[in-house]
């Protein structure tokens, strides 16, 4: 396989291929950028179709986290693991094992942590051979609540740049998925005096933020025509297509959800649209950078975390000024600002 010549190869620092005969590992752990610091990003399970959608998802993801730490201000570069298989039929307590010698090799270049189909158990396994792992029971906990926070924040941001309000009362949000980041940003909405309309596959979350946050309850697809001013993926990523987007009724996309756009091309679709787009790995930081403290070595303080949380405000803020100035789709300038942070540490 020719990992040079790839679309998606972007002069990621390492690309290391992992085996375990005995535990049936195979394993990607792509090291995208070091300048800022130690690659921090999840490890993900999943049943690719080839070798090469593994690598392709690798180098993509790993780019991805080395963007979102630079942009959360952290001192953490990207990285990111996949380990390729079912993990209904594969996982062992052997086979994560040897996914933590894989890292341990690493030398803590690398600081894996859990993702897709993998929870804080498996990454407790994973910690019996090796010390990079982030994001563990006990230490830092669940990231949930502190990405919930920075969504929550992110869409005060986009509502003040957009709409001009201080404040949330009687703004009305299209919420997508209501799982652990989903519900909570509710809640803190429905504090803020903001009307909800909200979507989910799973009913008991759906009739809990009827009762509880007077959330008014539609289908799948009725979720993105909604008369709403907020629109806020917090389900699956690709939300964000030529499809939907021609139903948005919203003028603000802001959510949670990773990927959220199908395309590159279609952050200047929303931007000819008129609508505002928080980019999504700026608006959903909360959660690595409540990670960081621990992965620098510091005592972990929620307060600390809280703080640096809150700075996404400010962040998205200045991607949606700068944006505006130059009339370009704010998912770019989130890009090229990630970029300069980049090469002036690499100074
Ligand atoms: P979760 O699994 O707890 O919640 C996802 C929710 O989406 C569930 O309630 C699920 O029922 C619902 N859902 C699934 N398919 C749906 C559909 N077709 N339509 C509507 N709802 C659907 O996940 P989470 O931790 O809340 O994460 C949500 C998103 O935010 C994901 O994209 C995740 O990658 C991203 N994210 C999460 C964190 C975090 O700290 N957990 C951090 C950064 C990004």
């Amino acid at each position: 396989m020719a990992v040079f010549d790839l679309v998606d190869f972007d002069n990621h620092e390492q690309v290391v291929y992992c085996s375990d005969s005995s535990t049936g590992l195979k394993a990607i752990i792509a090291v995208h950028s070091t300048a800022l610091g130690p690659a921090a990003g999840g490890c993900r399970f999943w049943d690719y179709a080839s070798d090469e959608a593994a690598l392709k998802d690798v180098l993509r993801l790993s780019k991805g986290m080395t963007y979102k730490n630079a942009m959360a201000g952290l001192k953490l570069g990207g990285g990111k693991g996949v380990i390729i298989g079912d993990p209904k039929t594969l996982k062992s307590e052997a086979l994560f094992q040897a996914f933590g010698r894989a890292v341990d090799n690493l030398n803590g270049r690398y600081y894996t942590a859990e993702d897709v189909n993998i929870n804080t158990d498996d990454m407790a396994i994973v910690n019996q051979t090796t010390e990079f792992v982030s994001g563990l029971e006990g230490k830092s906990g669940n990231p949930a609540p502190f990405t919930a926070l920075g969504t929550f924040l992110g869409v005060k941001a986009a509502v003040k740049f957009k709409l001009g309000k201080d404040d949330l009362t009687g703004i009305k949000v299209a919420v997508q998925g209501l799982g652990s980041v989903g519900y909570a940003l509710c809640e803190r909405l429905h504090a803020a005096g903001a009307e909800l309309i909200v979507t989910d596959i799973n009913q008991a979350a759906l009739d809990k933020a009827a009762t509880e946050l007077n959330a008014k309850v539609v289908g799948l697809d009725e979720i993105y025509s909604q008369d709403v001013d907020v629109f806020s993926p917090c389900a699956l990523g690709a939300a964000i297509n030529d499809d939907t987007i021609a139903q948005l009724k919203a003028s603000i996309v802001a959510g949670c959800a990773n990927n959220q756009l199908a395309e590159s091309r279609h952050d200047q679709v929303l931007l000819d649209k008129g609508i505002l787009y928080a980019p999504d790995y700026v608006i959903n930081a909360g959660g690595i950078i409540n990670v960081a403290l621990e992965i620098y070595g510091e005592a972990y303080c929620a307060e600390s975390s809280t703080k640096l949380v809150e700075n996404i405000y400010n962040t998205l803020t200045n991607v949606f000024e700068t944006a505006a100035a130059q009339n370009k789709p704010t998912g770019l300038i989130a890009d090229e600002m990630a970029r300069e942070i980049i090469a002036n540490a690499g100074k």
